[in-house]
């Protein structure tokens, strides 16, 4: 074990290479490189260090701004990329990821919402579901889509950027915690952003640009500080992350009005995909399940892309 004493604690904001960039829980920013018994701890090649860790380190110059990481504390709330063993960490003690989706250009696409939820769900962070552009249409006829989510749990937002609609909500969501941004590119993500906090999304750009030149550019994220308290989450072109590592069996968990019937279908080992005396297939049947949920069960049992991925 390490003598800890000396060190001070902060939080990964960005990573270039092997040195982690640290917001000090003084305020300022460390640059620091990881001790090297760090790294061979780490398994199956995942990344030792990802932007959120939760660091202890020493402080090393005179100046006072380069340390070395002595200490990772464990990860809740998870981003990745990757396929099971090599698993890569885009970051990590992510509080609530927002799904966001559009009224129109180019519409809701519920399918694509679900794989989202269930992206969220096993990363262990907390999902959100912002129903974007809410000034292009007339949403009443959507009121179902609202209704469907709220009852299955999960948050849900009705936003426009051009309005300010539900603003004042997403600021007051985005004030605590670190949050993490997905959805299809249109759907207006950098907008919501500008619309919390003006310029942020320019920021979020620039940072992109510079940290593209070389390699591996989809995986370098940054955690930016919100003016009104707050961190979110950024990746190049805030595209996020991608459904893996979910093994059929473990699909139906992910829908929680599932629950109820799957202890009823005749086979213990039943996957409500093909087989008789099916007690999920039979809920869908009378309406008890939303038809387009089970849709979104069969394609992500499938391991089937959905479109608009
Ligand atoms: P991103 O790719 O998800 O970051 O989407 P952008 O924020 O770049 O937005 C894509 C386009 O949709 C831009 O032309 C925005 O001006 C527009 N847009 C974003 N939000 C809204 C909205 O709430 N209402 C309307 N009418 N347009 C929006
Ligand atoms: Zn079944």
């Amino acid at each position: 074990s390490v003598d800890l004493s000396a060190c001070l604690t902060g939080r990964v904001i960005r990573v270039h290479g092997l040195l982690s960039m640290v917001e000090g829980d003084d305020g300022r920013t460390w640059a620091c490189h990881v001790r090297r018994i760090l790294k061979t701890l780490a398994i199956d090649g995942r990344n030792v260090i990802a932007v959120g860790d939760r660091v202890w380190f020493r402080p090393g110059n005179a100046a006072g701004d380069e340390g070395m990481i002595e200490k990772v504390e464990a990860r809740r709330g998870t981003i990745t990329r990757g396929y099971r063993r090599r698993e890569h960490v885009i970051a990590c003690n992510v509080d609530q990821v927002l799904i966001v989706s559009a009224f129109a250009e180019p519409g809701l696409k519920l399918p694509l919402i679900d794989r989202y939820l269930i992206s969220a769900e096993t990363g262990g962070v907390r999902p959100i579901i912002i129903l974007n552009k809410a000034d292009l249409v007339d949403t009443a006829p959507f009121q179902w889509v609202i209704g469907l989510y709220t009852q299955l749990g999960y948050e849900t937002l009705v936003t426009s950027a051009a309005t300010g609609q539900g603003i004042p909500r997403l600021k007051e969501l985005l004030g605590e915690g670190t949050t993490a941004f997905s959805g299809q590119s249109g759907v207006g993500k950098s907008s919501l952003l500008n619309a919390i906090q003006p310029g942020l999304a320019l920021r979020v750009r620039e940072v992109s640009d510079w940290t593209t030149k070389g390699k591996h550019t989809t995986t370098t994220a940054e955690l930016i500080r919100l003016e009104s308290g707050g961190h979110v989450v950024d990746t190049p072109g805030l595209r996020q992350f991608e459904l893996w590592g979910v093994d059929p069996g473990e699909v139906e968990a992910h829908f929680v009005e599932f629950r109820p019937y799957i202890p009823l279908c005749k086979y213990p080992s039943c996957s409500h995909t093909h087989e008789d005396q099916c007690a999920v297939k039979d809920a869908v049947h009378w309406g008890q399940i939303h038809f387009g949920r089970y849709e979104s069960y069969l394609k992500v049992y499938a391991q089937q892309p959905i479109e608009g991925e």
